[in-house]
């Protein structure tokens, strides 16, 4: 297929169709910055008509026997890998994701999404309670309605698949909108929607920026909650315009996430996950650690074969299979990168390896950045404190397991950190003091469907994954039941019903 001149369309009331107004927008390749495809750039128009049909869909979809919505989300998995060899360069393409990890996680993990959701999301029940001898509650489990799916470049279909897949599952009607930047393998995806027979208006899916098309489906009265993942900043502007409608968001944010790293630690297993977890996707990751607090006496070792092992990656064309680390996902992406690393130079800091771009013919015109690390003296400095979402990292030495908890816990973020130790009580002892919504003793950025995923502060606070992540597609309908013919009231003796 050929990614220029396809005609990639969003899906509206069953149907694959131009937006209103008929615009398009630029998707550029981050290896090379060639213009790959034109993607549909919708209005606020192209959300109305979305909402409209996802609520005229709504109660059908609703009363759908939960089976039958189970196989058409097997049927999307089934359809996603079948074009699997279509998918895994298209998303390569698209974002820089080299081809040994979109051909190995993305697409694989986006069908086995669809599949854990089908299973799972069938087994979920309300509760029933005794209220009193003559009167039973009951909890049922009801979707929002019509829900708004807004998704982040760094997994475009994982993550559109993990919102749509308990979105579905649990009976809403939903508008997805995945990033601008990345759009095509979620466009794909609507085409699979239509494939699969979901019916009319069920699944929406719109393209086009944020800032209108985004706010579009936020602030619409028909759209009941919006689950989002992305940037801590675009988090908070969703919430604030939420806040007048009183409509919920579920937040998967941002992350400045870490690793201690304990004299006791397996030295190979440390800096084998240390550096597979920095830099794998560039730095991409949500989950990705970019503060390293090593207790001084493995320290030296540490930086040694930690700087020794991520100077062996391979950086360069994401779609050869050797390569290990691409592009970043845009250009605005490497620009943010290179102010952090100037920055800290300026602050003195030590450059152990990188800090520039490659010098390759087949990088030249790319968003690359090479794996960076600085040896770090000041945990208030911003290459400590904030999101950089790029191959660079800083390690500082501690003395003590506490000072390690203190220094993690020195941040806005809380989305994830992991404590490297022989001794796993003492691990498990840190770990408890450590605010983020994940932790790993002796693990970092392994991330299942069967585990859930989501942070506290300003990473935000949903779970996604496991079966926690239905429960952000439901809320808990309270029904009484009385069985007595004549029901409790504190004014029974003293109401006079003739
Ligand atoms: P952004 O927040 O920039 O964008 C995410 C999505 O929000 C895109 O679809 C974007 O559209 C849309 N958007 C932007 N502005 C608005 C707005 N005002 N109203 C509504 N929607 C809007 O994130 P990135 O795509 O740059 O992704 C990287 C970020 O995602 C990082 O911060 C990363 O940590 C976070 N992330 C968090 C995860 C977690 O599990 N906690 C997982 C993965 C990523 P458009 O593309 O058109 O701007």
């Amino acid at each position: 297929m050929d990614y220029m001149d396809y005609h990639y369309r969003i899906l509206i009331d069953g149907k694959l169709c131009d937006p209103v107004k008929g615009g398009t927008m630029d998707v550029v390749n981050p290896a090379n910055g060639k213009v790959i495809a034109k993607a549909p750039r919708c209005t606020a128009e192209d959300v109305d008509l979305a909402a409209k049909a996802a609520q005229k869909a709504r109660k059908a979809w609703k009363n759908t026997y939960i089976g039958d919505r189970a196989n058409y989300l097997m049927k999307l998995a089934e359809l996603i890998r079948r074009d699997q060899d279509l998918l895994i360069p298209m998303e390569t393409a698209q974002y820089g994701g080299p081809i040994s990890k979109t051909s190995r996680f993305d697409i694989p993990s986006a069908a086995g999404e669809l599949e854990f959701m089908a299973g799972i999301g069938r087994a979920v029940t309300g509760t029933t309670i005794t209220a009193n001898p003559s009167a039973r509650g009951m909890t049922v489990l009801e979707p929002y309605g019509v829900v708004g799916l807004i998704t982040p470049w760094n997994f475009p279909l994982v993550t559109a698949v993990s919102k749509l897949g308990p979105a579905l599952i649990t009976g809403n009607c939903c508008i997805l909108k995945p990033a601008s930047c990345a759009p095509l393998t979620v466009l794909k995806l609507a085409e699979y929607c239509v494939e699969a027979g979901i019916p009319e208006g069920v699944v929406n899916i719109v393209t086009g920026p944020g800032s209108e098309v985004g706010e579009a489906i936020v602030t619409h009265p028909l759209v009941r909650k919006t689950n989002f993942t992305g940037d801590s900043r675009v988090g908070k502007r969703i919430m604030e315009l939420s806040a007048p409608m009183v409509k919920p968001v579920a937040s998967e944010l941002g992350g400045k996430n870490a690793m201690i790293v304990l004299d006791d630690a397996e030295i190979d297993a440390v800096v084998e996950t240390a550096t597979y977890s920095a830099f794998f996707n560039s730095g991409q990751n949500c989950g990705s650690p970019s503060r390293f607090y090593v207790q001084e006496g493995i320290y030296d070792e540490f930086i040694r074969r930690f700087v020794a092992a991520a100077s062996k990656i391979t950086v360069g064309d994401p779609m050869k299979p050797e390569t290990m680390m691409g592009p970043l996902a845009y250009m605005a992406c490497r620009d943010t990168a290179e102010k952090y690393i100037a920055s800290a130079k300026a602050a003195g800091f030590r450059c152990l390896l990188g800090g520039e771009r490659p010098n390759t013919p087949e990088t030249k015109d790319g968003a690359y950045v090479m794996p960076t690390i600085f040896e770090v003296t000041d945990n208030k400095h911003e290459l400590m404190q904030d999101e950089i979402f790029a191959p660079v990292v800083g390690v500082m030495k501690i003395k003590t397991p506490e000072e390690g908890v203190e220094l993690v816990n020195d941040s806005r973020y809380g989305l994830c950190a992991s404590v490297w130790t022989r001794d796993f009580r003492k691990g498990l002892l840190m770990i408890e003091d450590i605010e983020t919504g994940t932790a790993w003793i002796n693990q970092h950025l392994e991330i299942v469907p069967e585990t859930p995923w989501g942070g506290c502060k300003e990473s935000g606070w949903t779970k996604e994954n496991s079966v926690l992540a239905l429960s952000e597609y439901t809320y808990h309908h309270h029904i009484w039941v009385s069985l007595s013919e004549k029901p409790h009231t504190f004014w029974e003796s003293m109401i006079s019903l003739d």
